[in-house]
């Protein structure tokens, strides 16, 4: 009987043990899963950061374009831009030109937390494919350095001075060369109207628009811009959603 007992008891003792030991397993194993939605979360926010358009603008238009803006930072023109953009929620590309960031790091800083994309534009604007690689590879050096100090990013796209380029000139940039397909003529036109006329009729889905921020007429043309843009079913994207991922080192005029 006592045999009998113990036995039964130690059957107890050994279901009880059995049970803990199933309970412990299914917590570690429900926390594991906790930490790896954690996980899943972060990354899905990071990549959201890497996602800098509106969603607005992003789901609300079926067709997009992209703003990019040369030969800046201006101290006078660049923070009234920079307003304009603000006030409509929406993003653009600064080709900033390394010789003109000295004297305007905060408007640099400025750019990159307002969510915009800080990109190379050489530091002295000149032709590339006349220079020896030396000299092409320090107009890109000398930008990256000054920009990644001023934002902790080196930049992921260049827009060589007048679009010119040759095969070494995009290997020694070693990135995206992002041309365009709608030129606002601005630095010739001098005129809002004459410039908004312009983009609006070469305007169409998946155009990068080039502008440049360092005239007048240019940024004031931007409010009444986004507006003539919204109402023709055009979402203004950053150039990273307009291009999408696993960009080469070529040169690329849109989607
Ligand atoms: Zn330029």
């Amino acid at each position: 009987m006592n045999t009998k007992k113990a036995k039964s008891k130690n059957k107890q003792c050994f279901i009880v043990v059995v049970l803990l030991i199933l309970s412990i397993v299914v917590v570690i194993k429900a926390s594991v899963n906790l930490i790896q939605n954690d996980k899943e979360t972060t990354s899905s926010s990071e990549q959201s950061s890497l996602s800098p358009s509106s969603t607005k603008e992003l789901t609300h238009y079926n067709k997009h374009v992209t703003l990019t803006f040369d030969d800046g930072p201006s101290s006078a023109y660049t923070p009234v831009l920079l307003d304009a953009l603000k006030a409509e929620q929406v993003t653009a590309t600064f080709f900033l030109l390394g010789q003109n960031i000295e004297g305007n790091e905060s408007l640099v800083k400025r750019i990159n937390i307002e969510n915009h994309t800080v990109a190379n534009h050489t530091f002295s604007h000149p032709d590339l494919v006349y220079e020896d690689n030396t000299k092409i590879e320090s107009e890109f050096a000398k930008t990256d350095a000054l920009i990644y100090d001023l934002t902790g990013k080196k930049p992921e796209f260049v827009r060589t001075p007048y679009g010119s380029n040759n095969k070494e000139v995009l290997r020694i940039a070693g990135r995206p060369n992002i041309l365009w397909n709608v030129d606002s003529m601005d630095w010739d036109l001098r005129d809002s109207k004459r410039i908004i006329d312009k983009i609006m009729h070469d305007v169409k889905d998946g155009s990068i628009i080039l502008m440049h921020d360092i005239h007048k007429e240019s940024v004031e043309a931007i409010p009444t811009l986004i507006t003539l843009l919204h109402e023709e079913g055009y979402g203004i994207i950053d150039l990273h959603d307009l291009l999408g991922t696993d960009l080469k080192a070529k040169n690329y005029y849109n989607r």
